[in-house]
């Protein structure tokens, strides 16, 4: 389906990041990787995309918390790879803590990757599609751009960003033959939550099973994780011609979480 096109996925060495990749990768898109890791385990990763679907698989370390690197990013994609289609601003970190405990460098790190960094990848990825009449800007946003948890002040303020910077992008873009949307994912068990299954595990005196289910009671009704690839085919989907009039909105895929 996706054949020819271009996709640059920011933090997919793991998690969500690396399962919409390889989505993307399975409907034939060559695929621009992004995240922190091991040098030998990310190699294996991008080759292991190369062979399994025969597309192009290209990593950037970029460090994403740097607005220049961002930008850097995307246009290192479209040397590498000839063109941008597909933009998926999915790299992201978490920090609990109460308001005023809550460390300035720790709030810094999260609004420069969680939201400025979508900023940076938008800007530079957007002339490129407007150029081109077709583009997909796919920002993985969260439950937390819809509603509120307490300890999660800078996550919750990013993502709620990210989901009125995604307004505005589909608004300047409307017409163009961009789109943009934002994927609020509920409780995915991913290393960025399976910290928060540890620590609660930890504060409770639980085990990490009981603990991962007290997680999900807590917030999600259908007490069942989101996974990843039920997100890498959301994203496919919004990559799809059938999505071409689905822009500027949100969708939830988060086990009820919000429809309380
Ligand atoms: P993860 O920790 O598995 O993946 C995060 C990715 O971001 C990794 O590839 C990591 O290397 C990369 N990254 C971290 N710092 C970076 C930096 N400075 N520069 C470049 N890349 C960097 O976490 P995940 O759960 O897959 O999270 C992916 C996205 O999904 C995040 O934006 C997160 O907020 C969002 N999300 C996750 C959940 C969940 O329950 N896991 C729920 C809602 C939203």
């Amino acid at each position: 389906m996706l054949k020819g096109k271009v996709v640059v996925v920011t933090g997919s060495t793991s998690g969500i990041g690396l399962a919409i990749a390889r989505g993307f990768a399975a409907q034939g898109a060559d695929v621009m990787l992004n995240g922190l890791g091991e040098a030998a385990a990310i190699e294996a990763v991008r080759s292991g995309i190369e062979r399994d679907h025969g597309v192009r698989a290209f990593f950037d370390g970029a460090d994403l918390t740097k607005g220049e690197a961002v930008r850097g990013l995307v246009e290192n994609a479209v040397r590498a790879l000839g063109r941008i289609d597909i933009l998926v601003n999915n790299a992201g970190i978490q920090h609990t803590s109460p308001i005023d405990e809550f460390p300035t460098d720790k709030w810094d790190q999260i609004i420069a990757l969680n939201l400025s960094a979508v900023f940076h990848g938008t800007a530079a990825a957007l002339p490129h599609m407007k150029k081109q009449g077709w583009g997909r800007i796919i920002n993985i946003a969260s439950t937390h751009g819809l509603v509120a948890s307490p300890y999660k002040s800078a996550y919750v303020a990013a993502k709620h960003g990210v989901v009125g910077f995604t307004k505005s992008t589909a608004l300047e873009a409307a017409g163009t033959g961009v789109t943009a949307n934002a994927i609020c994912p509920g409780w995915v068990r991913t290393a960025l939550v399976e910290t928060q299954i540890t620590a609660l595990a930890k504060s409770k005196g639980l085990d990490q099973e009981v603990a991962a289910r007290e997680l999900l009671a807590e917030k999600q009704p259908s007490l069942e994780f989101v996974t990843p690839e039920q997100l890498a085919a959301m994203a496919v989907y919004l990559a799809s011609d059938a999505a071409a009039q689905i822009t500027g909105t949100t969708l939830a895929v988060d086990g009820g979480w919000t429809a309380r």
